[in-house]
């Protein structure tokens, strides 16, 4: 039998050890050359756009623009705008995050990287943004997939059983649950499994709200595969459904499966109890998506990985919610649906 990808020496990279004895210059240059990859790795101004050489601040590591005068550096306008660290700890957290497949909880960041809880929070939570696709509407097609996983909300047991009630019974207003869309890889491609996946936050499996994000989100006339929860019966009027009975089986005779999404459920179950442990609803979405770019980038190795994920950092904006995050600019209300 073939090696399994993750076992190969093609899987792995990147190395921790080689970006720890990397010297400040070596990172620096790394930064300019995916930053500014258009000019070549030499400094564009983010304030008016000249390309034409800046003098350079080598004490800190900063430019001028010789057209408006702005000062910069290599982070302005990014991600990691005004930031405190040494650069070579930024990407060193990109490096960690990246092999952390069941992802990381913001205390071992801080342990790991020896920064404060606080500073790891939003570092962790500016990695996790830089792999929202906001502006990709591109729907899934071909054989698609969908299931919920449900987090939170529980409500502690009580002590004596003769007190104790159907805690299934009892709705909680932390209860929320994440919705998978996972389209699979055609036969033959070089990935098996699902090759594109979206998440939606909803507060339960409803009808209204899954009609909503599969017409959003899925081409009609698709195949779907999904189990026999009640909020999928309406898509048979416009999609292919195979449904498939988990009381009875994993796997229906003629192929019918949801196990693409159970994978994605079973990777964020792995996040929620071996790692973050507490996901509040208020950035669950970014959680969710999160396990989500985990999952579809599986088979690429971890060099690659932790490259996209800088890239992303250093071509988003400088963050909305988590600049200032401990000064009092928070997200004041949660993502949910469609
Ligand atoms: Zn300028």
């Amino acid at each position: 039998m073939a090696q399994h990808f993750l076992l190969s020496a093609k899987a792995r990279t990147l190395s921790i050890v080689k970006i720890a004895m990397m010297p400040d210059e070596e990172i620096h240059n790394i930064f300019k050359q995916i930053r500014w990859s258009a000019n070549d790795g030499e400094p564009i101004c983010p304030h008016c756009g000249a390309t034409s050489k800046p003098y350079n601040i080598a004490t800190r590591n900063q430019y001028r623009c010789k057209e408006c005068f702005h000062t910069f550096s290599v982070t302005s306008g990014t991600l990691f705008a005004s930031h405190k660290l040494p650069l070579k700890t930024y990407l060193l957290a990109i490096a960690i995050f990246t092999n952390s497949v069941k992802s990381l909880s913001a205390l071992q960041l801080s342990r790991e990287l020896d920064v404060q809880y606080k500073t790891a929070w939003v570092l962790s939570h500016k990695i996790r943004e830089s792999l929202l696709d906001d502006t990709n509407d591109e729907m899934l097609t071909g054989v698609c997939e969908i299931d919920g996983v449900y987090v939170g909300g529980k409500t502690r047991q009580i002590n004596t059983i003769a007190d104790r009630v159907d805690r299934r019974k009892i709705s909680h207003p932390n209860k929320r649950v994440v919705i998978s869309l996972r389209q699979r890889a055609d036969i033959g491609d070089d990935v098996v499994g699902a090759v594109k996946t979206k998440t939606f936050v909803l507060k339960s499996e409803n009808t209204f709200d899954i009609g909503n994000i599969v017409n959003n989100h899925i081409t009609r006339g698709s195949e779907l595969h999904a189990d026999e929860a009640n909020a999928y019966d309406d898509l048979h009027a416009l999609y292919d459904m195979k449904r498939v009975n988990h009381q009875i089986e994993y796997f229906g005779k003629n192929g019918e499966n949801n196990n693409q999404s159970e994978s994605y459920n079973a990777r964020f179950r792995r996040m929620q109890y071996g790692q973050c442990h507490r996901l509040s609803p208020l950035y669950l979405s970014n959680y969710a998506n999160e396990i989500a770019y985990r999952e579809d980038t599986r088979r690429k190795s971890n060099g690659a990985i932790a490259n996209d994920i800088l890239t992303r950092c250093l071509s988003r904006g400088v963050s909305n919610e988590f600049s200032g995050y401990w000064q009092g600019n928070k997200r004041v209300s949660e993502r949910l649906g469609a």
